[in-house]
């Protein structure tokens, strides 16, 4: 909570209005709601919306944010956490949002303790694309210390994304026949005979037929951000028509010891030479997968220890091309597309790279050489968030699904049928 708390003193500053101290106590309840209203009042009339100087201030709420926030779900592609480090960062400070609250509240006030609530409502854009909507109500508690009221916290409650509450439940529903699935996700194990790599593939099939689209993630197990994209993908996404093939975690013993390699596969990515069998066991069931499900377009999740860009001993922040086909156009088409982030247009020294060929060995390598599929491996880079490197790697295989004609949509609302392989 500390980091946040600091930046939600950004807008407890905002409050704070013709010197140092604000909100005084008063002696009883309705002298202390018009004082705090007057002093909203002068908040308002004052230009210190206008005067960052104002802002400055070392109290720090506690911040909790309730409720859901439509377009979050409904996209799939920003988590929960990535919204509330944006709200923080584009919408909290923004002394423009305050005003808005302000504009209507209520001021209730409870012996030593007072709270103010409001309604709020705000759009941001936090990726080209992505709208969110935040509405709902936002109350500060505040606190009487010695002569001075303090904010201790503020919520904001996004209101609830519908349901019973608790307690209560509907009658027993009249039963229907079983729609046809949206969506088909089965499941299917790699090295089942090994407690060390046994590893689930999925594939997800939606009812209208189109192409295929491979995506593979932890060959390496340190590269954190490659295997929880990957996985994300299989929880939340569908692709609207077509299949979306996933093996998220390839190597599973190296993910489990949070190292490149095991012990008995050293480097997952050196096992698959051109025009020869893989080696071992694991590299040879993964490669089957590739075989049976034949797709159209193969991406390999990774990420490098720092930025190409700035440091040409790591692939980090680059596209890694096997050119056969489509793939270099699609590729550097992908690598403006990334480049175009907000994340990245704040700070060039993070750009995506475009790179060809893939190591020798490498899966993404065999695939494009042996088989002629389109094949890139995506890097992102160690130092940014996780959370920033997740979404790239979600945001990189979006694109390429939408170059293949076949959206990556929520998995949220559709029928989904889930059988073993
Ligand atoms: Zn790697």
């Amino acid at each position: 909570m500390g980091r946040k708390a600091s930046r939600f003193a950004i807008l407890l500053a905002i409050l704070v209005v013709g010197g140092c101290t604000w909100f005084p106590a008063a002696s009883d309840n309705s002298d202390a709601a018009a004082i705090i209203e007057s002093q909203i009042n002068a908040f308002l009339a004052a230009d210190a919306l206008k005067n960052p100087s104002l802002y400055l201030t070392t109290l720090a709420p506690e911040i909790s944010i309730h409720g859901q926030v439509s377009g979050i779900a409904s996209s799939g592609l920003i988590t929960r956490d990535d919204f509330i480090d944006e709200v923080e960062k584009t919408v909290w400070s923004s002394a423009e949002v305050i005003a808005q609250f302000i504009d209507d509240y209520t001021i209730t006030v409870d012996g030593e303790k007072a709270f103010v609530a409001g309604k709020f409502y705000r759009e941001v854009e936090l990726l080209p694309g992505e709208t969110v909507t935040i509405q709902g109500t936002i109350l500060f508690e505040l606190q009487k210390r010695q002569d001075t009221w303090v904010i201790t916290g503020i919520t904001l409650d996004t209101g609830s994304s519908g349901g019973n509450p608790p307690g209560h439940s509907d009658p027993d529903p009249i039963p229907e026949p079983e729609p046809e699935p949206d969506l088909v996700i089965e499941v299917g194990w790699i090295r089942p005979d090994s407690s060390n790599f046994r590893t689930p593939y999925y594939v997800l099939t939606s009812s209208k037929p189109g192409p295929t689209l491979m995506v593979v993630g932890g060959v390496h197990g340190n590269e954190i951000a490659g295997y929880q994209a990957a996985e994300r993908l299989v929880n939340e996404f569908a692709p609207d028509r077509g299949r979306l093939v996933v093996i998220p975690r390839a190597n599973a013993h190296a993910i489990a010891l949070n190292k490149r390699g095991a012990p008995d596969i050293p480097d997952l990515n050196r096992r698959f030479p051109v025009g020869s069998s893989p080696i071992g066991k694991t590299a040879n069931e993964i490669w089957n997968v590739v075989l049976e499900y034949k797709p159209d377009w193969f991406l390999d999740l990774h990420e490098g220890y720092d930025f190409h860009i700035v440091n040409k001993n790591s692939v980090g922040q680059s596209v890694i091309v096997y050119p056969t086909g489509n793939s270099t156009s699609v590729a550097r088409a992908l690598v403006n597309y990334l480049n175009s982030m907000p994340a990245i247009t704040r700070n060039g020294s993070k750009r995506f790279s475009y790179l060809q060929y893939p190591v020798s060995g490498s899966l993404a390598r065999k695939v494009g050489a042996d088989l002629g599929i389109p094949s890139a491996i995506i890097e992102t880079a160690w130092p940014d968030p996780l959370a920033r490197r997740v979404g790239f790697h979600i945001y990189a295989v979006r694109f390429v699904a939408e170059r293949m004609g076949m959206n990556l949509i929520s998995q949220e609302g559709l029928v989904i049928e889930r059988r073993a392989i």
